[in-house]
């Protein structure tokens, strides 16, 4: 049998494992109470090689194959899903986004710090008018006389993943009436304005912000909206494995609390309703990680993925929804409380069938295949 991984993913894969048992899981209700991470979060996972996984080493990247950051997501879920929600996005869309796009002066200038996880990312598609229609963004991109490269952007962008901590963001702007194209911004400049902290349901413990730009200074990173979208597809397989290790985590725990609990004298894991609940999550857990595992692997064989980057999230976000809602009902009332992390993981799944595009686009865009 062909190694899955290279000897330095294994190691990689397996480091980051031990930083979710040792680290990640213990503080994953603390976080969500704090609604936030540490602040050096980012810092204590940059040794691991979680800020820059997939970025090529000649950039000081690790190189990863992006079968090792679905991966790398997947463990992540298993112990705080909103902690693998910034991950991916983060590797998927910010640090892809400098070895795609970005320029050699823009490389200089930045990405020391995004490695080494001083210099925090998010990514900025999302307004309050377009979500899903992408394409209605309506921050608009206007050239600073004399300064070429650099632009002033006005708008405004809502949803957006650690937008509240970082120092660098990557805006999707309007540069003309056909056209969108994307722009690094610094948030420590008066037109970036944080207008507030959107909290959420489920990933609570991620920092997610509604901000302004107001004459902010933006410095383009040439590319077509098509490309910088494009970005999405790997995207997508990083939010299919979150959604796997929540589904897998919400399994584990159910499987032993099925074992344990006993009621009408036997277990409920002798329960055949209960049998019917385990096989089903067994078998969908299963079907979704190879979806995962079929579409990482093809984009690292260089083979376009739409299609399968919208069944591996499609299927995925609703196993994860279908066994979390499973792992509840069979924990019962003690599922619906604090002391059981299976109602967390239930909350935690929703995200997976919304962000970087709901379900019924993934089902648009295979749709869309199948009847070409
Ligand atoms: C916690 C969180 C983090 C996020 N992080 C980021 C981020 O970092 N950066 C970023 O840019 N965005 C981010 N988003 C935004 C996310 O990508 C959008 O919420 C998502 O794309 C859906 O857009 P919307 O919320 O505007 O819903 P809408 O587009 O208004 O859609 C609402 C619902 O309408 C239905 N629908 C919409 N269009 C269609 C259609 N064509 N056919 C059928 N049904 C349809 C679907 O059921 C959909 O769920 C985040 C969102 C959340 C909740």
């Amino acid at each position: 049998m062909v190694p899955l991984f290279s000897e330095e993913e294994t190691a990689f894969l397996d480091g980051v494992r031990r930083f979710v048992d040792e680290y990640v899981l213990p503080q994953t209700r603390a976080w969500e109470d704090a609604r936030g991470f540490p602040a050096d979060i980012w810092q204590r996972m940059a040794p691991l090689g979680l800020t820059a996984m997939t970025l090529p080493k000649n950039l000081g990247g690790r190189g990863y194959s992006c079968l090792a950051y679905v991966e790398a997501c997947r463990e992540l879920a298993k112990g705080d899903p909103a902690l693998s929600m910034n991950v991916a996005a983060v590797n998927a869309l910010c640090v892809a986004h400098f070895d795609r796009f970005a320029s050699a002066d823009q490389r200089e200038k930045y990405l020391g710090g995004v490695i080494s996880g001083t210099t925090e990312m998010a990514w900025g598609l999302t307004e309050p008018d377009a979500g899903s229609d992408a394409r209605r963004v309506q921050t608009v991109a206007t050239p600073i006389a004399g300064r070429p490269g650099f632009f002033h952007l006005n708008g405004e962008k809502m949803f957006i993943t650690n937008g509240g901590r970082a120092k660098l963001i990557v805006i999707i702007a309007r540069t003309s009436e056909k056209e969108l194209s994307a722009f690094f911004i610094e948030t420590d400049q008066p037109g970036f304005r944080l207008q507030e902290r959107i909290h959420t349901v489920g990933v609570s413990a991620s920092n997610t912000v509604r901000f302004t730009l107001m004459d902010a200074v933006g410095w383009h990173t040439p590319c077509r909206f098509e490309d910088a979208i494009g970005l999405l597809f790997r995207g997508r397989l990083g939010i299919a494995g979150m959604a796997v290790g929540i589904a897998e985590k919400a399994f584990e725990l159910t499987v032993e609390y099925a074992k344990e609990r006993e009621q009408f004298n036997r277990r409920l894991a002798d329960m055949q309703s209960v049998q019917n609940m385990i096989a089903d999550s067994a078998m969908e857990i299963e079907a979704s990680r190879l979806l995962l595992h079929k579409g990482a692997w093809m984009y690292d064989q260089g083979m376009p993925i739409v299609t399968e980057a919208s069944y591996a999230k499609l299927y995925a976000s609703e196993t994860s929804n279908r066994v979390t809602n499973r792992a509840v009902q069979i924990h019962g009332g003690r599922g619906m409380t604090r002391f059981y992390l299976v109602e967390k993981l239930w909350r935690d799944a929703k995200l997976t069938e919304i962000g970087e595009g709901c379900s019924e686009i993934q089902r648009l865009v295979i749709a869309k295949q199948v009847l070409r």
